[in-house]
């Protein structure tokens, strides 16, 4: 696992979005409203990108977005 210990990195919250796979209906709906431009094409996060903002959980339609602590990344 590699941490976001940068400086450059130091505004990122601790948090970051995690796409559940076997929920996702593929309606892009969150890449819309990241503005960020975190998720890309075929939604993968970005986690030097994602701020943890939330706004993508809040709009996915099946709950398939959850936040996860950027530590426990995978
Ligand atoms: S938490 Fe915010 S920044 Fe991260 S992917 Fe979701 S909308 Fe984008
Ligand atoms: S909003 Fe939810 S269902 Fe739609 S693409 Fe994103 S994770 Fe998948």
């Amino acid at each position: 696992m590699t941490t976001q210990s940068s400086s450059l990195n130091s505004y990122l919250s601790e948090y970051v979005a995690k796409i559940n796979d076997k929920s996702c209906r593929h309606c892009d709906d969150c890449r819309k409203v990241c503005v960020r431009e975190a998720i890309r094409e075929n939604l993968s996060i970005n986690y030097n990108e994602c701020s943890g903002c939330g706004n993508c959980v809040l709009v996915c339609p099946v709950m398939a977005v959850s936040l996860i602590k950027r530590a426990d990344i995978k």
